[in-house]
């Protein structure tokens, strides 16, 4: 029977603005060496036919990322949720991240392994 995940992150990047807060945040709770977290923002650019640019960044969950467990046991949110000013992300059950995910484009759902 596969794993069933339970628990994630809704990442909505359409409004990241790149800051790393979310990055620096989970480096900061976790003690991770520099260089190293949960987090990893990644930034997209991409030349478009027009002459144009698309710049995008997506916050992206790396393999150190333990869904903040030690936080959300004892209730509270994920560090980089907290302190991301956009409000980016959202932690919660993955069944009610799916509901949101069908509202608006540009969103990215993710769980741990
Ligand atoms: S997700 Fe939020 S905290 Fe992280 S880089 Fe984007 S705006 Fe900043
Ligand atoms: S959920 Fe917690 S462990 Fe995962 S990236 Fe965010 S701060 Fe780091």
């Amino acid at each position: 029977m596969p794993k069933k995940y339970e628990y994630g992150l809704l990442i909505d990047y359409e409004y990241c603005t790149g800051c790393y807060t979310c990055q620096v945040a989970c480096a900061q709770e976790y003690q991770w060496p520099a260089g190293m977290s949960g987090m990893q923002v990644i930034e997209v650019v991409q030349r478009l036919p027009n002459d144009k640019a698309y710049l995008a960044y997506l916050p992206f969950p790396t393999e150190l990322c333990i869904l903040c467990a030690p936080r959300t046991k004892k209730g509270l949110e994920p560090a980089c949720v907290k302190h991301c000013m956009a409000s980016c992300m959202r932690y919660g059950r993955i069944e009610e991240l799916t509901k949101e995910m069908g509202r608006k484009p540009r969103m990215v759902l993710w769980a741990p392994r």
